[in-house]
């Protein structure tokens, strides 16, 4: 049954039955309301439920190879000494680790190291005792001469070493030699596990070390532009003592053993001043002097000074804005490394600003706050390459068009949706070397899968609500690390409501755990929309299906959908986000998050009448689908053709009497509808107020026409 309405005035009308108002999220948990009252501290929880600290104390989290676990590293003192020009990639040192127990009675320490470095050069004292010490499956084992016995207690070691470090080999980079002569130079690259290739540490980003001093020695060699030095942190002292010198950098964020770096080469430098929300920040570029194109390079680095400071203003200032941001020329085997502080880049792309944007965002997600687990990697590399896409949209400078970012985001979810075999998050199996790792489908997913996560995240969040929740994550996290549950906690507090189940089927997984739940694929849509009146649109689910292999048996998520009032060339838009919270529940979306609301249909006030609907053209949603306008589809519209009784079926446009809870448009017709005893008004609303129905005062009362 249908009639047309030619109504004055509409009043929008949520009924909630009382006695049913105890709504349930999937799997039938009560949804979260109010999470901002709980403590911090007993919010920000990992999935064992206890407070991530980043204490290696944490049982069930540790570093990959299990290293430390009865100490806290506090501090390492670094003394490395490097000739890029030998023949055989020596580098050679000493090591100082500053430690706090974390348990009783320690009488040996574990560190992670090479085999290579098995050698006599391998020395380990204890307060100036040599200790007996053993290095097999790249493990150091150091015999204390003597036992520590209380916990709590701080105090240090010293690794002397030196030796070569294994041959790069795929994704295990770690310590190499590149260039020719007289342009020889040295780089790391340490992601996943290849920090032990060339330097003693705790490999877990569970214990970062709380502050570093980094001192090299390399050759002094006349004329004047010889070697320098790329580190982290600040450099502040480079002395000339006979035929070498010393640089010397001291850091004193928290930073994560796989994030130090080392690169010693013939640097021409370029110094800079960026912005971090109004705090000036020291930015640094270093390009090998034998290279061309400086001009382009340096000109694209100024223009990611620009992102530096807006990413400041959406996420959080730059977290390490007391000490330097900037780029290094001459990565061997990537395309960009989000070092701390100074991201090393290869040659052929320090002009790129998709990779500089794409290494400046890993100091937000990755480096200040970094995944507890490799399990989580996704939390690195889907901000980052969403960040390439949100300063292209969000920075002007860097000169892209509105069509660039549009096809920026159309291939992030098409390369995304070619991904439909893995999650983002990585199961334990394939955590085990950094081939693994980094190989398919975990090597990709990680960043397409990932970066549309973070898309949908700001989709259903809305931007001020999603820049809530990054800077929160961001600002409490600080210089710690972070499971998949930490990001979801921070939305689920900025949204005030729990999104669980759209982490389960996005991303999968958090943490350790051998096998995703949920996480691969993603939904075919197929809405239903119409516009019962001059500037109304109501809308709903018909159906979803899931793409092949996949194991989620149904998408809760943001649905996307442009209406406009022309097939082309219109006048007038609207974006519309839904966020379907599965069982006919709709929630409004894309400007905070709204309850669920039963009943399978949603109504909008527009500032005109829609006519034409696109599914999801800005690639917001990792989503597919159709959108079609049945012109039958009046939502729960009263009418009164029978009487005033609520619950006779022919009074309703559709014939279906709204369940508890649906939103009801109820016209000024022959009869108007008589409440029965179990129903009451939840919220009342006028059309004339032109904005999501939820932001509304509780009641809003007007005279009728
Ligand atoms: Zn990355």
């Amino acid at each position: 049954m249908r009639k047309p309405l030619l109504i004055a005035i509409v009043l929008i009308f949520s009924f909630v039955n009382r006695l049913a108002a105890q709504a349930t999220g999937p799997g039938g948990e009560p949804y979260r309301h109010g999470l901002l009252s709980q403590p911090r501290g007993a919010f920000i929880k990992n999935t064992t439920g206890k407070e991530l600290t980043g204490s290696p104390a944490d049982p069930g989290f540790s570093g990959q190879s299990g290293t430390g676990a009865n100490i806290d590293v506090v501090y390492h003192r670094v003394n490395w000494t490097v000739d890029p020009r030998t023949a055989t990639n020596i580098i050679g040192g000493s090591v100082v680790t500053y430690f706090k127990t974390i348990a009783a009675n320690v009488a040996t320490i574990t560190m992670d190291l090479h085999n290579n470095f098995n050698n006599g050069s391998l020395v380990v004292t204890y307060h100036g005792t040599t200790c007996t010490r053993t290095l097999a499956s790249n493990i150091l084992t150091v015999t204390l001469p003597s036992t520590i016995a209380a916990i709590n207690t701080l105090d240090s070691l010293v690794i002397n070493y030196s030796g070569v470090p294994p041959a790069a080999a795929g994704a295990a980079q770690g310590y190499q030699q590149a260039g020719t002569t007289p342009d020889k130079y040295t780089g790391s690259l340490s992601e996943s596990y290849e920090d032990r290739d060339w330097w003693p540490c705790k490999a877990d980003m569970q214990d970062k070390v709380d502050s570093m001093d980094i001192n090299v020695t390399v050759p002094w060699v006349t004329p004047a532009d010889t070697f320098w030095v790329a580190s982290n942190g600040r450099l502040y002292d480079s002395t000339i003592t006979g035929n070498s010198r010393t640089f010397r950098f001291r850091t004193r964020y928290p930073i994560a053993s796989y994030l130090v770096t080392l690169s010693v080469g013939k640097f021409t430098r370029y110094y800079r001043t960026a912005y971090a929300n109004g705090t000036a920040v020291q930015a640094a570029y270093y390009i090998l002097r034998n290279t061309t194109g400086h001009a382009t390079k340096t000109a694209a680095m100024d223009k990611v000074n620009v992102v530096l400071d807006s990413l400041s203003r959406r996420w959080g200032d730059y977290p390490f804005k007391l000490e330097k941001h900037g780029f290094y020329d001459g990565l061997i085997g990537a395309g960009g490394m989000e070092h701390q502080t100074f991201s090393a880049m290869a040659s052929g792309s320090m002009a790129s600003l998709s990779t500089l944007n794409h290494e400046l965002a890993h100091q937000w997600f990755g480096d200040n706050v970094t995944f507890a687990t490799w399990n989580d990697l996704w939390l690195a590399e889907g901000p980052a390459r969403f960040a390439e896409i949100y300063a292209a949209e969000k920075v002007p400078v860097l000169g892209y068009t509105a069509a660039d970012v549009h096809t920026m985001r159309t291939g992030l979810r098409t390369a995304a949706r070619n991904l439909n075999t893995a999650s983002a998050w990585i199961p334990n199996a394939n955590m085990a070397t950094s081939a693994l790792l980094w190989a398919n489908p975990y090597g990709s997913t990680v960043y397409e899968r990932g970066g549309m996560v973070i898309t949908m995240l700001r989709a259903l969040a809305g931007e001020a609500k999603f820049m809530e929740a990054m800077t929160s994550y961001q600002t409490e996290l600080a210089g710690r690390s972070a499971t998949t549950d930490s990001l979801k906690n921070h939305f689920n507090r900025a949204l005030g409501t729990d999104i669980n189940e759209f982490f389960r089927d996005y991303v999968g997984g958090s943490g350790k755990a051998a096998a995703a739940v949920g996480g691969v694929g993603h939904p075919t849509n197929n809405m239903v929309w119409n516009s019962p009146s001059a500037n109304k649109l109501v809308l709903k689910v018909n159906s979803q299906t899931q793409s092949a292999g996949s194991n989620v048996t149904y998408f809760n998520g943001p649905v996307a959908m442009h209406f406009t009032n022309a097939a082309t060339g219109w006048t007038k838009d609207t974006m519309i986000v839904i966020y379907d919270w599965g069982g006919g529940n709709l929630g409004y979306a894309g400007n905070g998050l709204s309850e669920p609301i039963p009943g399978n249909a949603l109504s909008f006030d527009l500032s005109f009448t829609p006519t034409h609907a696109f599914y999801d053209d800005s690639a917001k949603t990792l989503s597919s689908g159709t959108i079609t306008q049945d012109p039958a589809f009046m939502g729960y519209t009263w009418d009164g053709t029978t009487s005033a009784a609520w619950n006779t079926t022919t009074n309703w446009v559709n014939t279906t009497v709204p369940p508890s809870g649906a939103q009801v448009a109820i016209s000024t017709v022959t009869n108007q509808p008589v409440l029965p005893g179990t129903i009451t008004v939840d919220d009342l609303s006028s059309t004339a107020v032109a904005v999501p129905r939820w932001e509304l005062p509780w009641i809003y009362t007007e005279p009728l026409a």
